[in-house]
């Protein structure tokens, strides 16, 4: 499987992570890992169940989508957004 962003770019990349949201496969360049600080809980109490920390990997675009408050899958009432492509 070959990086789909890259793809895009007419590049052919050997892709080293998938996208949890829209499965789309990501070198490591375009995937975006984040590791979920925030689920380690600061109880207090010496119970810390869940201090292992956990990660996850989303494609440039998923990342985008997930920070701009507006998920790309509502098809209606926004205006048409600007294309990411563009920007780099
Ligand atoms: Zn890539
Ligand atoms: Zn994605």
């Amino acid at each position: 499987m070959n990086c789909y962003d890259c793809a895009q770019k007419g590049k052919t990349v050997p892709a080293t992570a998938v996208c949890r949201h829209c499965g789309a496969a990501v070198c490591a360049e375009h995937a975006h890992v984040v590791t979920a600080e925030q689920i380690t809980h600061n109880a207090g109490l010496g119970v810390s169940t869940l201090a292992l920390p956990a990660r996850r990997i989303t494609c440039i675009t998923c990342y985008g989508a997930e920070h701009s408050g507006s998920p790309a899958a509502s098809p209606g009432p926004h205006h048409h957004l600007p294309h990411l492509g563009g920007r780099q």
